[in-house]
């Protein structure tokens, strides 16, 4: 058996579980918590985030020196091309005209028509460019189908287009880097004189701002050089380099997505609710972060990272990586979105944490059997080697597909591994005890009662469901909030 962290002993944990678990087959329990999680003020991160105010979940029992994904080789960075957005970028580039030209390739020209590195890699990956072309063809039926749909997803795309209007174009923020990062990260940083008293009181007045500036979770961890890709730089372009001495801390922000509408996946569900948040998080706090005296950058999505978020969240403690490759969070599940501040300011680092879902993982597998692309592996352990370390792979071309294929792909976007994850529940009586009961479980019992639970009372539609017909229905994971039907507020 794995071990895990502060267990209590077998008899113990059976004698409280006992307590627990018949306080939970009370009747009507779960639906009592399930009320309690449906009003307002149990939202995490929605109108209660000053001062740490939501960041309820006590992780210092729970802290390791270990983090919790497995290394098992030498790390390597990830190089441009492997990056799916960076790659997707290069091939979108050629595949649509742009300026009036004519699009410079097309796939009837062969993989070997394409420049490098393309061409390398996916002679290297040849399902990958056969996925890509079918995710094409399916955004083309999409686009061919959207009048049958745009009356009844007219709010929730109005939802969407509200965020996403902060995220591109010149009104965007914050603005990208100019110039390489010895300039543009020094950029406006003031000359205070000031002596900061200590790196602690500096991690404490950084996570203080972060959270008045909307911040959920707040964790600051070492930049490591695995977790910094390769191949480009904003304010750069595409170049080799090496990661920028002042890169000496990250301070990762995460925000959840609006509750609601996240549960209402795919059709209702948006990304850019919690993008522009972040974004604004970010922004606000790297320009702090020079008043205050040090260099800063933000990274932010949904592409404008010099680091993959992930690991780095872990070892800022925020949380542990699901199977189906997002970061889950003790408070938000799997509805977390991340962003952080790279900076030299003296910075005291958080420990990574460990409570139990990784091992839940193992078990549960709902997000890989509601996945409508098929995306996410069903081994029953992380079996894939990635440079250096082990882990569930995703398989992105696939995931990409989904984006392109359900009905209000516009924005294009899925989430119903979020929306399905246990994880991703509200604060709630029941959820709270689930939170640390679980991690504190030497037997795996709690896990086991906690997932057939689960699988009990909340039902799911099914991978094929979320499509569009004729391949499902358009399903939601749940129903959609009143404020987001076009049907309660507009007559056809
Ligand atoms: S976003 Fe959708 S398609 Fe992608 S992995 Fe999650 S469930 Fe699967
Ligand atoms: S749905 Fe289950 S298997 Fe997937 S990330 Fe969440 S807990 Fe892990």
């Amino acid at each position: 058996m794995e071990e895990k962290p502060n267990a209590l002993n077998r008899r113990d944990f059976i004698k409280k579980a006992g307590l627990i678990g018949g306080a939970l087959s009370l009747a009507g329990a779960a639906g009592a918590g399930l009320v309690a999680g449906s009003n307002k003020e149990s939202y995490t991160g929605w109108g209660r985030t000053a001062y740490g105010g939501d960041q309820f979940f006590n992780r210092r029992p729970f802290r390791v020196e270990t983090p919790t994904y497995e290394k098992v080789g030498t790390p390597e960075r990830i190089a441009y091309i492997e990056d799916f957005f960076k790659r997707l970028g290069e091939l979108r580039r050629l595949t649509f005209s742009r300026n009036g030209e004519a699009p410079r390739w097309s796939f009837d020209q062969g993989v070997d028509a394409l420049p490098e590195p393309l061409r390398s890699y996916y002679k290297a990956h040849p399902g990958a460019l056969e996925q890509y072309r079918f995710a094409m063809q399916r955004a083309a039926e999409q686009r061919e189908n959207w009048p049958k749909y745009k009356d009844e997803f007219m709010l929730a795309q109005a939802f969407s287009a509200a965020h996403a209007s902060f995220v591109s174009g010149p009104g965007a923020f914050p603005p990208q880097p100019d110039g390489p990062p010895e300039e543009s990260d020094f950029r406006g940083v003031n000359d205070t004189g000031l002596k900061l008293k200590s790196a602690g009181h500096g991690s404490e007045l950084i996570k203080q701002v972060a959270h008045s500036f909307g911040a959920s979770l707040v964790g600051i961890c070492r930049v490591k050089e695995e977790w910094v890709p390769q191949g480009f730089l904003r304010g750069v372009g595409r170049t080799d380099f090496d990661v920028p001495k002042h890169w000496k801390y990250a301070i990762v922000v995460a925000v959840p997505h609006e509750w609601d509408s996240m549960y209402a996946n795919p059709t209702y569900g948006t990304s850019y609710d919690a993008y522009s948040n972040l974004r604004f998080i970010v922004g606000k706090l790297e320009v702090f972060v020079k008043r205050i005296g040090y260099s800063a950058r933000s990274h932010f999505p949904p592409t404008s990272y010099e680091l993959s978020m992930p690991p780095l969240a872990i070892d800022a403690g925020l949380g542990e990586q699901g199977r189906h490759g997002v970061l889950v969070t003790p408070e938000l599940g799997a509805n977390t979105r991340l962003a952080a501040v790279t900076t030299d300011m003296p910075l005291e680092v958080d420990k990574p944490i460990d409570v139990g879902i990784k091992r839940f993982c193992n078990k549960c597998k709902i997000c890989a059997e509601e996945c409508p692309s098929g995306a996410i592996s069903f081994d029953d352990r992380p079996s894939e080697v990635i440079r250096g370390f082990r882990r569930w792979r995703i398989d992105q071309e696939k995931c990409y597909t989904a984006w392109n294929w359900v009905a209000t792909s516009r924005p294009s976007g899925c989430r119903v591994c979020l929306a399905v994850c246990p994880y991703s529940r509200k604060r709630n009586w029941i959820h709270n005890i689930v939170r640390v009961a679980d991690p504190r479980d030497p037997t795996g019992l709690f896990a086991s009662s906690m997932l057939a639970m689960q699988k009990t009372f909340f039902s799911y539609p099914g991978a094929a469901a979320y499509l569009p017909p004729p391949d499902g229905d358009n399903k939601t994971y749940l129903e959609p909030p009143k404020w987001l039907r076009t049907d309660e507020w507009f007559d056809k």
